[in-house]
């Protein structure tokens, strides 16, 4: 009886519903007026649409099973792994870095988007990061990993990537004198919507979304992302703002004659939860391994993802370099 409970409440967790019944049950449903009440009504937006988009591919033939069996051990596994850690970074970085903060925001409108915009700077340096600092890639390759796009890939992430990219985004932004409240708020959003940028071709094929393709970063802009295409790779590090792409030349938009390749360049047994999760780690542990002296040990968790030791680097700035140098032949 206590595995079914057990089975039963990690269910609910996973719709995000606990709320929605704890209201359901006191019989106040003007709580659903209540800020967090609409809250708890967002929350389980994510969850059906990931079961709605499964049974779509499953309509449309196009099962992405080995995509949907991995995120679901991942899934499983963080929650496992995450019972016993409980990092509470983002509280942490409140409490020591606020003191250092120039100013405070207050809660209007003009705040909140000097504080998003803050936010996203956030997340483009933690991603950014992500991707070009080898030891830091062990963190993000899983989410990577899958080689067709579903709104499961939201769940696909190592368990110690939150607590790294909280860490900075929380700090970036308290040193930046954004009050907590509307951090929260903002994370909330990011999230919510972060999640909603994996949503697949089964569900949506089209996720240009016309004209807001111009203005914001849609969910086509992050299959870019999750692309190995040489024009693809290493672009489109925003989450719903592309400003700071446009900044710093990582932006880049979908190009309907070029498909999009989904997954990693290394060769990795997609299906294997085992690789999939640790096998970065394994790749970088061997290289480090078998460098010759401490310098280029050090290198290798440093550098980006292909810099080897040798000279014969395959990095993405690499590889995208030629690919534009045979564009202009
Ligand atoms: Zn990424
Ligand atoms: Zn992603």
């Amino acid at each position: 009886m206590e595995l079914l409970e057990g089975l039963w409440n990690e269910v609910i967790g996973f719709l995000g519903i606990t709320q929605v019944l704890e209201i359901l049950q006191s019989g106040d449903y003007t709580a659903f007026r209540t800020y967090d009440g609409v809250l708890s009504l967002i929350y389980p937006i994510i969850p059906l649409l990931v079961i709605l988009e499964f049974i779509l591919g499953l309509v449309y033939k196009k099962p992405q099973t080995k995509v949907y069996k991995v995120n679901f051990l991942i899934y499983v596994f963080n929650r496992f792994v995450g019972r016993f850690i409980a990092i509470a970074m983002v509280t942490f970085c409140i409490g020591l870095f606020q003191p250092y903060a120039p100013f405070q925001t207050s809660s209007t409108w003009y705040w909140f988007i000097y504080a998003y915009i803050v936010w996203e700077f956030g997340h483009f340096i933690y991603h950014y990061l992500g991707h070009k600092v080898r030891l830091f890639w062990c963190l993000h390759a899983t989410h990577h990993a899958p080689e067709e796009m579903n709104l499961s890939v939201t769940y696909a992430h190592f368990f110690l990537e939150g607590p790294y990219a909280d860490t900075i985004r929380t700090t970036v932004c308290i040193l930046a004198g954004v009050e907590p409240a509307m951090l929260l708020l903002i994370m909330f959003i990011d999230g919510t919507y972060g999640a909603f940028i994996h949503v697949g071709e089964n569900f949506i094929k089209d996720a240009r979304f016309g004209w807001l393709n111009k203005i914001m970063l849609t969910p086509s802009h992050h299959r870019v992302h999750h692309a190995r295409n040489p024009l693809y790779i290493d672009t489109n590090f925003c989450n719903l703002l592309n400003i700071w792409d446009r900044v710093f030349g990582t932006y880049q938009e979908e190009q309907p004659e070029i498909k999009i390749e989904y997954g990693v360049t290394r060769k990795m047994n997609t299906g294997n939860f085992w690789d999939v999760y640790f096998g970065e780690i394994v790749a970088l542990a061997r290289d480090v391994f078998q460098a010759p002296g401490l310098k280029n040990k050090l290198l290798y968790l440093i550098m980006p993802p292909g810099w080897n030791h040798t000279g014969a680097h395959k990095t993405a700035k690499l590889v995208r370099a030629k690919y534009f140098n045979n564009i202009d032949k």
